[in-house]
């Protein structure tokens, strides 16, 4: 009897330092995880965002991986990563996505970021092993101009999305200044920054 080869399961990685998760996040991972079809999209935590480290104070991974729960609760598809921080260092896509074959045998997977992301890709660690291991999907973002995915990027994907101009520099920068957050988190991840007592007196982020 012959045994019929499973369908690998297909699964988006969406990496960020989600300091907080906003719309503009799930935006994207909603509209993915529908465009290409996809089993689930990962929102990835980094534990340590080391191309942002001395440019900001970044919270703690634990309170950043909790306000990411609770925006993918109850949304089919989306689920929050915690393996940067089970891995704990410096966060890099390619060990990230190793990682992630070595555990689940059938997989394909999609490296998701926005404009302003696939820009500095050249920049990240072994990137090409990140193109190895996964197909590119490249999203708009509002305001940054996007230089589309050189060839040593390998295999890539663009996906049409909303345009949402929101960032979660202007986000901490509204807490710290007591302006309101609705509706650009949702109502779950803004009771979190509230109970954590997050991004008061930061002063203004670039
Ligand atoms: P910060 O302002 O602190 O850099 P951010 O809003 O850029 O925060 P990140 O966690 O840095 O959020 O981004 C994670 C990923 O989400 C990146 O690939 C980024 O390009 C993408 N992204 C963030 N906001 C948007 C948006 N409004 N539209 C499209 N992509 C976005
Ligand atoms: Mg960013």
């Amino acid at each position: 009897m012959s045994v019929q080869a499973k369908d690998p399961r297909r699964v988006g990685v969406f990496g960020g330092t989600f300091d907080p998760p906003h719309l503009g996040h799930l935006v994207v991972a909603v509209n993915v995880l529908h465009e290409l079809k996809l089993d689930e999209v990962i929102l990835m935590v980094a534990n340590d965002p080391w191309q942002k480290q001395g440019t900001r104070e970044i919270s703690p991974a634990i309170d950043r991986l909790a306000l990411v729960e609770a925006a993918v609760h109850g949304i089919p598809g989306l689920t929050a990563g915690s393996l940067e921080l089970e891995l704990g260092g410096p966060s890099y896509t390619a060990d990230t996505l190793e990682h992630l074959h070595a555990r689940e045998e059938h997989l394909e997977l999609f490296t998701i970021v926005g404009a302003d992301a696939a820009n500095g890709l050249l920049t990240w660690h072994r990137h090409e092993r990140v193109s190895e291991l996964s197909t590119l999907v490249v999203v708009d973002r509002p305001g940054v101009e996007s230089a589309l995915p050189t060839p040593s990027t390998g295999c890539w994907h663009r996906v049409e999305i909303p345009h949402l101009e929101v960032s979660s520099s202007d986000l901490r920068d509204r807490v710290n200044d007591g302006r309101p957050l609705d509706f650009l988190v949702t109502s779950s991840v803004l009771a979190e920054i509230e109970a954590r007592l997050m991004y008061r007196g930061q002063g203004a982020t670039a």
